[in-house]
């Protein structure tokens, strides 16, 4: 089985100012830092570069929480991949559901933010996962499938395995309801094997996350399940004491 070293993001949402974030990365970093999974930082746009600066020195990269696909252009309020580089952040989260929910996002421009986020420098951290009322209906297969084929159709072949891929079912998100181990496994051995009908071998190094109201006492189960590599942490990635317990539950 490829060796496929963990990941562990924390997505702030719209939290943290910049002296917020200084504060956290100051107690944060003396605890993760030397930790075997890599570890990710997702603050919102205005506290990028204080976060970038402050991990420069250590293993914790930074990603922001979303992109336009356009290196610029007339898009008001938007923000681009040649724009977070030149900042230093080293990846981002796209397709994140409160963006599908709230925002508009649509698999048609994630089919051209995946890839020009990968073109960029940027490593992406695709979001998918089904709601409520499709996993009752048992819509879940169908969802992943339609959401992952889509999403990542823009991106060749050979370079699948640059992305990382973030299971968050929407039920589980912000809830405290968690996907059992099982169901977290079984959607995660899914995806894997829609990216292993493009590329046996990007199928192997490609890593895949969980999302949804992990917690320090869920996180070993969880990330122990032999296709799930990592977590997307929300709620729980904002108090630096938690997100410590939550990584060294990886390691
Ligand atoms: C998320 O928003 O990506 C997430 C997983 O949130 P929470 O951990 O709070 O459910």
């Amino acid at each position: 089985m490829p060796d496929r070293t963990p990941i562990l993001a924390a997505n702030w949402k719209m939290h943290k100012t910049i002296e917020e974030t200084e504060r956290f990365l100051a107690e944060s970093l003396p605890r993760v830092a030397d930790s075997g999974p890599e570890v990710v930082i997702c603050p919102p746009f205005p506290s990028l570069k204080a976060a970038v600066e402050r991990c420069a020195q250590s293993r914790i990269r930074v990603a922001a929480q979303n992109m336009h696909e356009e290196p610029e252009g007339a898009f008001t309020g938007e923000v681009s991949a040649p724009m977070l580089i030149e900042l230093g952040v080293d990846g981002v989260i796209l397709g994140h559901s409160e963006r599908r929910q709230h925002f508009g996002e649509t698999d048609e421009a994630l089919a051209r933010k995946v890839p020009a986020a990968l073109d960029a420098g940027l490593e992406p951290i695709l979001c998918v996962g089904e709601n409520e009322s499709q996993r009752d209906s048992d819509e879940t297969e169908g969802i992943l499938t339609r959401q992952i084929e889509a999403d990542l159709a823009g991106v060749p072949d050979e370079r699948l395995g640059e992305v990382v891929i973030a299971y968050e079912p929407i039920w589980a998100i912000g809830t405290g309801r968690t996907a059992t181990p099982e169901q977290a496994q079984e959607a995660i051995a899914l995806i894997r094997g829609l990216v292993e009908s493009r590329s046996a071998e990007q199928a192997g190094a490609i890593r895949v996350l969980y999302g949804g109201s992990v917690k320090p006492d869920n996180a070993e189960e969880l990330i122990s399940q032999p296709d799930v590599d990592g977590a997307l942490v929300g709620g729980a990635s904002l108090d630096p004491e938690g997100f410590a317990a939550i990584v060294a539950a990886a390691a």
